[in-house]
């Protein structure tokens, strides 16, 4: 990401978000999803949110409608949200993985790593001020640690992914909350923290010097194996619109 990227008005960074969109629509890294996935799940929601949610994988549900948490821990989430007074427009709801693992299997190391890459372009576009990992996936991929999330629930810490330093927030995955009541009430304990958080002010962002600027990604860089086709660029990210994601 370059140092007018991070100056980019939204509506620019909306546009760019599109184009990764239409790179992981196509993406062959983990031939076994790609293979047996209905559908990409990029994520949803609003594409300049200060709050982005970042979980595991698509599910059944998801892969069908190609839209994040549509299943029974999407509504848990809907519903934590509602009492603190947002919905799922104000925020932005990705996964680790884009695709579904067969059988809902865990994500392997492999898939992880092959799919980190355009969650990192989405904090980059997106420019949450609060990330909130869900469970034990997302939580160690984001702070680059093994550490699980039954210690790290609940505890905020600043974060620099890339050019953007964010503030984390792990809390449980809602999908775990389902079946135990007691952690349910963790989970609503913790998501009731997140208006304060979201009312701190922006993190200190690191400086972007010129000189020492990432070199620019090409989609042949995003997606191995796999060039763009810019012939049916117009159509490809009109798609975001298309599919209501953001
Ligand atoms: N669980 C997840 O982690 N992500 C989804 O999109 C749905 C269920």
């Amino acid at each position: 990401m370059s140092a007018e990227e991070i100056d980019q008005p939204p509506e620019q960074r909306r546009e760019a978000l599109k184009q990764v969109l239409e790179q992981v629509q196509h993406c062959v890294r983990c031939q076994e999803l790609a293979e047996t996935r209905k559908n990409v799940v990029f994520g949803a929601g609003n594409a300049n949110a200060d709050l982005m949610f970042v979980g595991e994988a698509p599910g059944a549900s998801e892969d069908e409608r190609g839209l994040p948490f549509v299943g029974r821990a999407g509504k848990l989430l809907e519903t934590l949200l509602e009492e603190i007074g947002l919905a799922r427009k104000d925020v932005f709801i990705a996964n680790t993985l884009k695709c579904r693992p067969p059988g809902n299997r865990d994500p392997l190391p492999v898939e992880i790593e092959n799919c980190h890459e355009y969650l990192y372009r989405q904090v980059e576009l997106i420019q949450p001020r609060v990330i909130c990992s869900l469970g034990n996936f997302s939580t160690k991929l984001l702070r680059d640690d093994p550490t699980g999330i039954t210690r790290l629930h609940g505890k905020p810490e600043e974060l620099t992914l890339g050019r953007r330093t964010v503030r984390l927030y792990p809390i449980f995955h809602p999908a775990a909350a389902l079946y135990t009541p007691r952690m349910l009430e963790t989970l609503r304990e913790d998501f009731s923290r997140l208006p304060e958080l979201l009312a701190l002010p922006e993190p200190l962002q690191p400086r972007v010097d010129a000189e020492d600027e990432l070199p620019e990604e090409s989609p042949a860089d995003l997606v191995p194996g796999e060039h763009a086709q810019t012939a049916r660029g117009e159509q490809q990210t009109a798609a975001a619109d298309q599919l209501g994601l953001f």
